[in-house]
């Protein structure tokens, strides 16, 4: 009922754009699935683009909660960007099949599918989905390396100039002054975790892999059994006995995950539970894809630094 009065509330607006008049160089109505990509998006499309997320920052990637509201902006966007191998497959599709929006359909210039320049790490040979494993086409959190993010940035510049040639200049320009910037940042942030090379830490999902090869720490046990599925006691126990095995003690959660399961681990283990997030404005003062970062690094470090 709320998706069909979405729907005809986007028609609406729809018929009336024509009438507001296409002579005016109109921003680029860009949306994102997560709030990496949307800030992606505004490094490089600056004045020339209006950027929405669909996922808050809080919101796990995989299981974000779909709106009514979700379906309107995905009918009036000229371009998507999504992370793609199948991060966003337990609730993107249904939300583009009632959106109706041929800019923004697969193959179009108006549809970027970042996964697709990126060297995936972690792909199955086989894959039993009935296992509820969520990394069927290998691991989609690449945004956390920003030799990934380089790529990404280039592949939405491009795409963004196809959809607006007018623009193409700007576009090009800032994805220069976004280089620049990413590499001074890069250089930074492997000084700061330099020192904790070959570090051993655990997380809850398998959300940390590129982070951990680009900067040469080891993941030596994950919360989760498998990707989407809850820990279990028989599971934890195992992670427990690894953990003092190997003498890790740094777990890493982000705002969606299970805190307390952390904590218990960590009591049995005498780890610290840092508090992370992969997308900017989840943590304080996190606005940008850098400042993500930043703060990522820098608490990282920090954990580590304690239990040199
Ligand atoms: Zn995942």
């Amino acid at each position: 009922m709320t998706n069909r009065f979405a729907v005809r509330a986007a028609t609406i607006a729809l018929v009336a754009l024509p009438v507001l008049g296409a002579s005016i160089a109109a921003k680029l109505r860009v949306v994102a699935t997560t709030p990496d990509l949307a800030s992606l998006a505004r490094e490089i499309g600056g004045d020339a683009v209006d950027v929405l997320a669909l996922a808050k920052p809080t919101e796990d990637p995989h299981f974000v909660d779909a709106k009514p509201s979700h379906i309107v902006t995905l009918n009036r966007a000229d371009v998507l960007i999504e992370g793609g191998a199948e991060l966003e497959l337990g609730w993107l599709p249904p939300l583009l099949e009632s959106s109706r929006n041929s800019k923004i359909a697969a193959g179009a210039p108006g549809r970027i599918v970042a996964s697709l320049g990126v060297h995936m790490l972690e792909t199955p040979a086989t894959f039993d989905r009935s296992k509820g494993d969520v990394h069927s086409l290998g691991n989609p959190h690449f945004m956390i390396d920003p030799v990934n993010v380089k790529i990404i940035a280039a592949d939405i510049a491009g795409h963004f100039a196809q959809v607006q040639p007018a623009s193409a200049a700007l576009f090009r320009a800032n994805l220069e002054k976004f280089n620049t910037k990413l590499d001074v940042k890069f250089a930074e942030w492997q000084k700061q975790l330099a020192p904790f090379r070959g570090a051993r830490i655990v997380t809850y999902h398998k959300d940390f892999v590129y982070l951990a090869e680009r900067f040469q720490l080891e993941v030596v046990e994950t919360l989760e059994p498998k990707p989407g599925i809850a820990p279990s006691p028989s599971h934890l126990a195992r992670v427990i006995e690894a953990m003092k095995a190997k003498s890790a003690r740094v777990i890493l959660v982000q705002p969606y995950q299970n805190r307390k399961t952390a904590e218990t681990v960590a009591r049995q283990t005498g780890a610290v539970v840092v508090d992370i997030s992969q997308q900017p404005g989840a943590r304080p003062d996190t606005k940008t894809y850098f400042d993500m970062m930043d703060y990522m690094v820098t608490s990282l470090a920090a954990a580590l630094g304690t239990l040199k």
